[in-house]
């Protein structure tokens, strides 16, 4: 067990902020014994962003996909210290952290400061509005477990007051359409979720909506989907189009009111038509932004004056222009798309570089101490002694030093459509497999089922799917 409360002078500290896919996948694999590790985060748990989707409509329990954050640092060798808070500032000239306590509960100290030697920034990012007016008053987001919640409660306060007593047909029509905007894999993922419930459930316990529910997913592009292979997109669409999920593609959304979305569609001639949708529930998942403490460390970091999109970094995770600071995950730029794929990757790979930087240093010391041994002895068998110890471990030494650079392996590219059908482009050998069904919506729930970072996780999503099925969905708002 932890035993060492308070930080070791003689170790370098290491403050890793976040505790999303990047951060955790680090601190797994990390030997704490060799820093004095501090985790940085406002949220006390890890979440398994995959299966968020599933929250919305209850399918699964959010709780089933958070893991505490206490439970990774129970089992390490060192004692881990975790602040719940929020790092509002990294000063990375001075070396200093400064952190808000923002939760409810606040104590006689809410804001300090934390001194590092090594920084890690794996804060991920903010969800992406592009400035379009009233999109954060109006829209719902899908990024944490609390947008899931406020979901599934939207959802259903929509079905319950389009039944209301007197409720014109126009406001029933407006209240059960749920429109989605973005159709990358959150929106497509959410909008299949969504007309699911629909079907198997919502049908059932409020016969009066099965008229008027209607799915609708806006993406400015012209097809949905963009990474994903053009058979599985096509194949996306047609699952869609069975579900009777309306897709509006090349239709930018410009303006969000409480009631109605104003979106520019481009028609098969290229004409441009401006239109109100009304809506009951908003979903808004068009991708990321840059975290305003991300923005304003790249603004004091002169190499990071031509990176837009978040914190540029070398091939060994430094963020350009620093020497003790990485970054992990949706918030560094690393030539990957934003994905817990490539966050885990890179995460794991900073505990390797972390735990054999550690190493190096353990070792160069003991080659320091046996030099200065070895001056002090005349010549002879013990100097020769010495000698031979010394070019252990150089040799040593270099096999540690030898670590090559990041390199990301991409695994495929995996997303769930509804009415249990999946779509995945696999990396098989060299090659790549592109499928969509059935079958591959098993293997998707396989696949996520052996990703859960824990076998409670794993047997709690187990236990709601097997009991979704069985019992149904929960159709009470709360
Ligand atoms: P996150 O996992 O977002 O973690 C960021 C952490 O930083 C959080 O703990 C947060 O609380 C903390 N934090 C925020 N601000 C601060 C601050 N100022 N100071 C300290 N800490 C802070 N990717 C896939 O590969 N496959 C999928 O199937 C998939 N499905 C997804 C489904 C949904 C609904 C969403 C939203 C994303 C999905 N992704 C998927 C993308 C994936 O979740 C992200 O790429 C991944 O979470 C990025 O990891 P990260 O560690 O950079 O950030
Ligand atoms: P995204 O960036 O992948 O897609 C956002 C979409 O919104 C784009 O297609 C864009 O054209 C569209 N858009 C932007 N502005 C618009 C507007 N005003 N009107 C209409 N459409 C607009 O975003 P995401 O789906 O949230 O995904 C974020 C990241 O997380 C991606 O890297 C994604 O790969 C990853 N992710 C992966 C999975 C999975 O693998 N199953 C699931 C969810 C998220």
């Amino acid at each position: 067990p932890p035993d060492q409360p308070e930080p070791d002078p003689s170790k370098k500290t290491l403050v890793i902020l976040g505790t999303g896919w990047g951060s955790v996948s680090l601190l797994k694999k990390l030997d704490t014994e060799n820093y004095n590790v501090i985790v940085v985060s406002p949220r006390n748990y890890f979440l398994f962003t995959p299966l968020l989707p599933s929250c919305t409509t209850g399918t699964i329990e959010h709780r089933s996909i958070m893991e505490p954050i206490r439970n990774f640092l129970r089992h390490k060798k060192s004692a881990v210290k975790y602040y719940e808070a929020e790092a509002t500032k990294i000063d990375y000239q001075k070396k200093v952290i400064y952190v808000n306590d923002d939760s409810e509960i606040k104590g006689d100290v809410s804001s300090t400061e934390i001194p590092f030697d090594m920084l890690v920034v794996g804060v991920g990012a903010e969800n992406a509005t592009f400035g379009i007016p009233g999109v954060r008053e109006n829209g719902l987001f899908l990024k944490e477990v609390g947008d899931a919640q406020k979901i599934r409660k939207r959802i259903m306060d929509c079905c319950e007051t389009a039944t209301f007593k007197d409720q014109s047909a126009e406001e029933v029509q407006r209240l059960l359409h749920m429109v989605v905007v973005g159709g990358g894999p959150t929106g497509v993922e959410f909008a299949g979720e969504l007309q699911d419930f629909f079907e198997s459930d919502l049908k059932k316990w409020i016969p009066d909506i099965t008229e008027n529910f209607h799915v609708t997913l806006v993406e400015a592009l012209p097809n949905v989907l963009p990474m994903f292979s053009k058979q599985l997109i096509d194949y996306t669409e047609k699952t869609f189009k069975e579900e009777t999920i309306t897709i509006r593609t090349k239709t930018m959304v410009k303006n969000v009111t409480d009631k109605y979305i104003e979106a520019e569609s481009t028609g098969p001639d290229g004409k441009k038509k401006l239109e109100k949708i009304p809506y009951g529930l908003l979903v808004w998942a068009t991708g990321n932004a840059l975290r305003p403490v991300v923005k304003d460390l790249m603004q004091q970091i002169p190499a990071q004056k031509d990176s837009r999109r978040g914190l540029a970094v070398n091939e060994y995770l430094v963020v350009k222009g620093t020497e003790n600071i990485w970054a992990v995950g949706d918030c560094a730029i690393a030539n990957y798309a934003p994905t817990a794929q490539v966050a885990a990757q890179e995460g794991a790979f900073l505990a390797r570089l972390f735990n054999q930087m550690a190493k190096t240093e353990e070792i160069e010391t003991e080659l320091k101490t046996l030099s200065d041994k070895q001056d002090k002895v005349p010549n002879g068998e013990q100097r020769n002694a010495i000698f031979a110890d010394m070019k252990e471990l150089q040799k040593r030494l270099r096999r540690v030093k030898q670590m090559g650079p990041f390199e990301y392996s991409h695994q495929g590219s995996l997303a769930y459509i509804g009415s249990e059908k999946a779509v995945a482009d696999i990396s098989w050998l060299a090659g790549n497999i592109a499928s969509g069904g059935t079958l591959t919506y098993f293997f998707w729930r396989s696949a996520y089922l052996s990703m859960c970072f824990s076998t409670r996780n794993r047997i709690l999503v187990l236990l709601d799917w097997t009991k979704s099925k069985i019992f149904g969905r929960d159709v009470s708002r709360e």
